[in-house]
């Protein structure tokens, strides 16, 4: 007998479960995570906790940059680098295996997923956190191709690199001119924080600048605090013309800059173009998505309401009330973690709250603190209780929120990379 067959023999023995001896290791349940953001990063992170369970995450990226913050990058204040992180910790600390790959499709029938290098992943759960993918096409003359000349900066990295570098070139006295998607959107207060904090910018540096937001709305969440905060920062320096006053963005035209409603043309020195938003590209090639372009799930294991076996967290999830957060990307992944070790190994279920805690800055020192309690009721994710920032709050109040943010952005990042 050849020492190939031997071990071709061995094998065979092991697979079939026939090995002897107590020394038999028992391969442990297969979880694989699709997407290494928040929501991704810290489903893996909790999976893989307690080392009951075989974690494998898939992320195309060796870094990841968080959106959260990135307006702060935007004004200046905050480091491009100081964003970043990579995934050492999740493989060092808690044993994920990292695969440097895309997912591009997936077989539920045979719980397959496919990667874009040839190679496949098989799994007992597969966990899908894929973000947004944007729907280009709606607005003329704004596709793939334009981010590259008016950015939307709405995922972090080389277009928040991007904006930034042209606020920076922009002249004194320029037209900064911001445009937001129609809901739901990642992010909420995300283009009026953007604003704030550019004005913030040009205020010490290019005083007589102007912004502009062509809104796809008619209201915007925090608007009063959001107006109040302009009024006493930057007055006369932000304008917002809701849809009801433009009839919505129609077209664009670059070089040029031109910035089309449906009643006038603004010209921008510098544009930010930010698309409709749906679920990440591989929950729609995976069956994930409903007609609204976003992932049904289950309001307490977050598991597809369409597709059982794989579970879908973050931005890509329908989960009712709560807004498309980093915040609620994290706890919907500790949620659905829970539920999965408990489907697998029987582990006792965490009960968890799905809470949502929210800084937005309108000035260096003056950010609005928000939180919010949601909990599964009648198959959906209803609010039931907030606390939210008022506008008028004395500046020492905004002053600690700032504060306590910088504490809870090092804190978070631990909780999802480290
Ligand atoms: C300007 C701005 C400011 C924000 N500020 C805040 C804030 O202060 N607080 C807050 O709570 N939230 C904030 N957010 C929102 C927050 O960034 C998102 O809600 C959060 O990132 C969602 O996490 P996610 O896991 O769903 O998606 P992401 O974090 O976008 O992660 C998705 C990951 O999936 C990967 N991926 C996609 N497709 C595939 C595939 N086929 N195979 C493998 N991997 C794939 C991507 O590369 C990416 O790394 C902000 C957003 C913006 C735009």
């Amino acid at each position: 007998m050849t020492g190939w067959t031997r071990r071709k023999l061995g094998i065979g023995v092991a697979a079939l479960g026939l090995a002897p001896g107590p020394a038999r290791a028992q391969a442990k349940p297969r979880v694989v995570v699709i997407g290494g953001g928040i929501g991704g990063a810290t489903a893996a992170k909790y999976l893989a906790m307690g080392d009951a369970l075989d974690v494998t995450l898939v992320e195309p990226k060796s870094h990841y940059a968080t959106c959260v913050f990135s307006n702060l990058y935007l004004a200046g204040l905050w480091s491009l680098e100081s964003l970043t992180y990579g995934y050492e910790a999740l493989t060092r600390r808690y044993g994920v295996a990292i695969v440097q790959d895309a997912a591009v499709a997936i077989d539920p029938d045979i719980k397959r997923v496919r990667l874009a290098g040839g190679a496949s992943l098989s799994y007992e759960r597969l966990v899908v956190s894929p973000g947004i993918a944007f729907r280009f096409g709606e607005i003329d003359g704004y596709d793939d191709g334009a981010t590259g000349s008016m950015p939307h900066a709405w995922s972090a990295g080389s277009q928040t690199k991007l904006l930034r570098a042209r606020l920076e070139a922009m002249e004194d006295g320029g037209v900064f001119v911001i445009v937001t998607p129609p809901a739901p959107f990642r992010c909420p207060p995300g283009p009026y924080e953007r604003a704030s904090l550019a004005a913030y910018y040009f205020k010490q540096f290019k005083p007589r600048s102007k912004i502009i937001i062509l809104d796809a709305q008619d209201s915007f969440f925090q608007q009063e605090v959001f107006r109040d905060g302009w009024d006493r920062h930057y007055p006369g320096m932000i304008e917002w013309l809701p849809a009801r006053s433009t009839g919505g963005v129609t077209a664009v035209e670059f070089p040029a800059g031109f910035v089309r409603t449906a009643r006038e043309t603004v010209r921008a020195s510098v544009a930010n173009v930010i698309p409709r938003q749906v679920a990440g590209e591989v929950a729609h090639i995976a069956g994930l998505v409903d007609a609204r372009g976003w992932c049904p799930v289950d309001p307490q294991t977050f598991e597809s309401k369409l597709r059982p076996g794989i579970h879908v967290v973050g931005d890509a999830a329908l989960a009712g009330d709560m807004p498309k957060s980093a915040f609620c990307a994290n706890v919907q992944a500790k949620a659905c973690a829970s539920a999965i070790r408990t489907a697998l190994t029987g582990a006792r279920l965490s009960r968890l709250h799905l809470l949502s805690t929210f800084y937005t800055f309108l000035a260096g020192n003056d950010a609005m603190a928000d939180a919010a309690v949601f909990a599964p009721a009648n198959g959906m994710i209803k609010l039931q209780d907030a606390f939210q920032t008022q506008p008028g709050e004395q500046p020492e109040t905004r002053r600690r929120n700032a504060k306590e943010a910088l504490g809870w952005y090092d804190a978070f990042t631990r909780d999802v990379f480290g």
